[in-house]
């Protein structure tokens, strides 16, 4: 039977007790994580969000109904003791827990609740399923591993905030029930009660309202956003997720990524104790993609991407050939030492592994310890003009050569992807590393083959950069845009740019998407409106935080890092949402669900 805590008062969390206690008498208070009954004495480890202890019941220092109720102890009660604390003998010490020196002799107690048999252990011994975990999260988040990722996720967001506040920036938060914000992905929409047939929509991020919030003067705005996208699912994606948003006034890109690797700094400084060296290195989006074949490289090793279109014009080999006569490329890696490693068929899986980025093949060529090759494309090639290929790569012994040929990004994309698949296979990538990075100057826009229309690569708040200008009419593809990505070990963390301040330049951008004058008006128009009454220069950029807390605590998962996630196709185990509601709801938001 539970019994009510009256007037006891908790003394310390679990694992705060140490040896300085040593002789005073506490009250804690927590759950039951182990029971040995050593049959006249019985010990207890109570468990708390701060590690264990453990408790001894003795029947000869208690009265027979306290040792009664220690005998009734099951995992994961609810227990309250009040006792003193003492030295454990030398040979009982257990180095396993915080508080392996001590125990604490129990005088009294009271089961303040009684427990169920959990059908999951809620210690990080057992491997457990994970849909079990998701359905009974409130249990599985007693484990210690979750606790300290739910404790380490709070000190991120703490470390974060004050360097904001620090720096200037003040918090606003923004309407949830909104309006479509375009940053690409399906809308969640909330249908409206009030007003038949309309719905809000939830944010995707707080976009427009922090361009109003720069507009309105609040010169540095910062938020831990809600951000809520419709999108078909992927593992490394939630449905809705945190970023922490921010936006400034009368600034450049360089201020911009100041305060964000500032940012950074402060997090890697509170959460793993390192400095990182300020400022972060910067990249164009064009070196990435012609050095990496990526706009979000992974530095920690090599394996730099070489293009070879001038010698393989007249190589001999004609899929070569015609790739550089159609204005493609040639481009080519080479892995010092992998020649010895990789066999016939590793490469055959590598050229299919490399046709799932959408070219036709991989050419391979491996140098064997004596100088001779094996190779996939060699015999097409005369011999001298093979020597002048491995002279230009610096060839020797044992290396490994990959080549692909095709349209430029299309060969640098599937390259890139080879790169990191071998920088992996192989155990290049220095797990040691953090590698943090600036990609700047990515494209302003993108062609769509399906809708036949430019895009904005970013968004379309996106400044073009000024040198740029010129070619808005003539080759947009060309034009680049003040946005930057910042990027993690290959992982993008975010982005921001600088944003169009003038209603006439937002206006034409709009056109260049494809929306008439009519069809920018009634979509943004309030944002148009807006930008007529003195908007300032400004810019701003946003990260994920479950993706940051995934990178700090090393787990692949973004269900790992948020305390009630939902799993791939959107729905929570736990809550079991979404789920159906009742046809009178339906009728008062004048809805009908189709049979
Ligand atoms: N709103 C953008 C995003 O969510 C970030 C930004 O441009 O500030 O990706």
């Amino acid at each position: 039977m539970a019994e009510l805590m009256g007037s006891w008062k908790r003394d310390k969390l679990c694992a705060e007790v140490t040896e300085q206690d040593i002789g005073k008498e506490l009250t804690l208070m927590g759950w039951v994580a182990r029971v040995r009954n050593m049959g006249g004495i019985l010990f207890v480890w109570l468990r708390d969000r701060s590690g264990m202890i453990q408790l001894v019941f003795d029947a000869n220092h208690m009265d027979g109904k306290t040792y009664e109720l220690a005998e009734s102890l099951r995992s994961e009660y609810v227990l309250a003791v009040k006792g003193s604390v003492i030295m454990r003998d030398a040979s009982a010490v257990n180095q396993q827990l915080k508080t392996g020196t001590i125990e604490v002799q129990v005088k009294e107690a009271k089961l303040l609740n009684e427990s169920a048999t959990p059908p999951i252990y809620t210690d990080d011994s057992v491997n457990e399923n994970e849909a079990v975990r998701l359905k009974y999260r409130y249990l599985d988040l007693r484990r210690p591993s979750m606790q300290n990722m739910l404790m380490l996720r709070s000190k991120t967001i703490n470390a974060i905030r004050l360097h904001m506040i620090n720096s200037g920036f003040v918090e606003v938060e923004t309407p949830i029930m909104t309006k479509s914000t375009p940053e690409g992905a399906r809308d969640f929409l909330v249908p409206s009660r009030l007003h038949p047939k309309k719905f809000y929509a939830l944010p995707q991020s707080p976009q427009i309202y922090k361009q109003l919030l720069m507009l309105a003067g609040l010169d540095r705005y910062f938020q831990f956003a809600k951000c809520f996208r419709d999108e078909d699912s992927r593992a490394d994606r939630q449905p809705e997720f945190t970023q922490l948003d921010l936006e400034m006034s009368f600034v450049e890109p360089k201020d911009v990524q100041d305060t964000v690797e500032g940012a950074f700094k402060a997090v890697f400084k509170e959460i793993k104790g390192l400095e990182i060296k300020l400022p972060l290195p910067r990249m164009t989006w064009k070196e990435a993609m012609v050095s990496y074949g990526s706009d979000k490289p992974d530095l920690r090793f090599g394996l730099k991407i070489t293009e070879h279109s001038e010698w393989a014009a007249d190589c001999g080999f004609s899929i070569f050939e015609s790739a550089v006569k159609n204005n493609g490329i040639v481009c080519a890696i080479k892995v010092d030492g992998a020649g010895a490693n990789l066999s016939r068929k590793d490469m055959d899986a590598l050229g299919e592994f490399v046709k799932t980025y959408h070219v036709k093949g991989l050419a391979w060529l491996a140098v064997n310890e004596d100088g001779s090759y094996r190779s996939s494309f060699a015999k097409f090639i005369p011999e001298e003009k093979m020597s002048v290929l491995l002279e230009i790569l610096q060839a020797k012994p044992t290396d490994a050569i990959f080549l692909i040929a095709d349209q430029k990004l299309t060969a640098l994309n599937a390259m890139g992807q080879l790169r990191v698949k071998l920088g992996k296979q192989l155990n290049l990538i220095d797990a040691t590393k953090d590698q943090l990075l600036w990609i700047t100057e990515f494209p302003l826009l993108e062609w769509n083959e399906e809708t036949k229309r430019y895009t904005a690569a970013h968004h379309p708040f996106t400044m073009p950069m000024e040198e740029d200008f010129d070619l808005l009419d003539t080759h947009p593809e060309m034009v680049r845009a003040k946005s930057y990505d910042l990027v993690y070990n290959g992982v993008e963390m975010g982005s921001g740019s600088i944003r169009i301040h003038a209603s006439e330049l937002q206006e034409r951008m709009f056109n260049w998407l494809g929306f008439t004058h009519e069809e920018a008006w009634e979509r943004f128009g309030f944002l148009l409106e807006a930008f007529r009454y003195g908007t300032p220069p400004h810019g701003g950029f946003a990260f994920g935080i479950d993706r940051l807390m995934m990178l700090l605590t090393g787990t692949d998962s973004l269900r790992d890092v948020i305390a009630f996630p939902k799993v791939q196709n959107a729905s929570c185990l736990m809550m079991d949402t979404p789920s159906l509601v009742h046809e009178e709801q339906l009728t008062q938001l004048h809805l009908k669900t189709l049979k």
